[in-house]
């Protein structure tokens, strides 16, 4: 008992109030720090490769980007599994294509009620596939949409950060003149190739945005995921309407078997290119390495002659 109340007056004197003094300080500091890093970094969780680059060009060392797509996943399939979502649980927002690209996301949205998720597709106006109301949502395959959209993100990360306006506002005018460079150059190769060679036929209907921005009719083979198949009346209306326009070259899809394209392209007898169409290599991570790599393929597929 003596040792106890020994113990008890030691605390409430001379070394208790010390280690309480402490406890408290090292409390305020986190807490400061806390608000600091609060203040100047914003979280962001993302679901698209290129909404994550985009995301660190425009927030530069205030953002903190969380990427939950997995590398080699397909974008039409992916699904965020419970370990993926609780990684985006502290982020301030989470980064979707929109459009529909991610049909999970309203279950995300209730997984996670205090995150806000951003959509920039819905800033982009939408390009329908033809004769439908189905509109493209691969927007991303047009660099003046890029730029669109990260204008969104700059207003969002903003709202998060205000003190951080300076930067948001240098990253986005960094990103939008990459973004405006890569649209001119594409202009200039793109320009050579003549009008009646200007067909884009791809494996899934993901070039409609790209198609408008630069002058080219697009022929879906599949629907809009890569996946989908056509029924044999519709192959017949689509062989016969290939050796009509002459088709120079069918694009495949980069990252998944080329055979059935192949096999196409032998029967009218057309060339094959790949393309990146949902925005997705492994090997190639910026969106200026694959929007590059698709113009060159484009321009060598088309420029062929018949
Ligand atoms: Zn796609």
């Amino acid at each position: 008992m003596r040792q106890l109340s020994g113990a008890a007056l030691t605390d409430a004197t001379g070394c208790g109030t010390i280690r309480a003094m402490r406890k408290l300080l090292s409390c305020l500091l986190v807490l400061v720090f806390g608000v600091m890093a609060a203040q100047g970094r914003v979280k962001v969780a993302s679901l698209h490769p290129l909404l994550s680059e985009m995301a660190q060009a425009v927030g530069g060392e205030q953002v903190e980007v969380v990427n939950l797509f997995p590398k080699g996943a397909d974008l039409h399939t992916f699904n965020p599994t419970a370990a993926d979502l609780a990684r985006a649980r502290d982020t301030a927002l989470v980064l979707a294509c929109g459009m529909g690209v991610e049909p999970y996301l309203d279950d995300l949205k209730d997984s996670l009620p205090s995150v806000s998720v951003v959509e920039p597709g819905k800033s982009i106006p939408p390009v329908y596939l033809p004769g439908t109301q189905q509109a493209d949502p691969h927007w991303w395959n047009a660099p003046q949409n890029m730029k669109r959209a990260s204008r969104v993100l700059m207003q969002e990360l903003m709202s998060r950060a205000p003190a951080q306006k300076t930067v948001f506002r240098a990253g986005q005018k960094a990103y939008a003149a990459e973004m405006d460079a890569l649209d001119r150059e594409a202009r200039v190769a793109l320009g050579r190739l003549p009008q009646e060679s200007r067909v884009l036929v791809a494996a899934h209907a993901a070039m409609g945005h790209f198609g408008k921005a630069y002058g080219f009719r697009q022929v879906a083979v599949h629907g809009i995921a890569q996946e989908s198949e056509g029924d044999t009346a519709t192959m017949a209306r689509l062989l016969r309407s290939l050796r009509e326009l002459r088709v120079r070259c069918i694009f495949t899809e980069a990252t998944g078997s080329p055979r059935a394209m192949e096999t196409l392209a032998g029967q009218v007898g057309a060339a094959t290119r790949p393309l990146v169409m949902d925005g997705i290599h492994p090997e190639m991570r910026a969106y200026r390495e694959i929007f590059n790599f698709n113009i060159r393929n484009i321009v060598d597929g088309l420029g062929q002659t018949r």
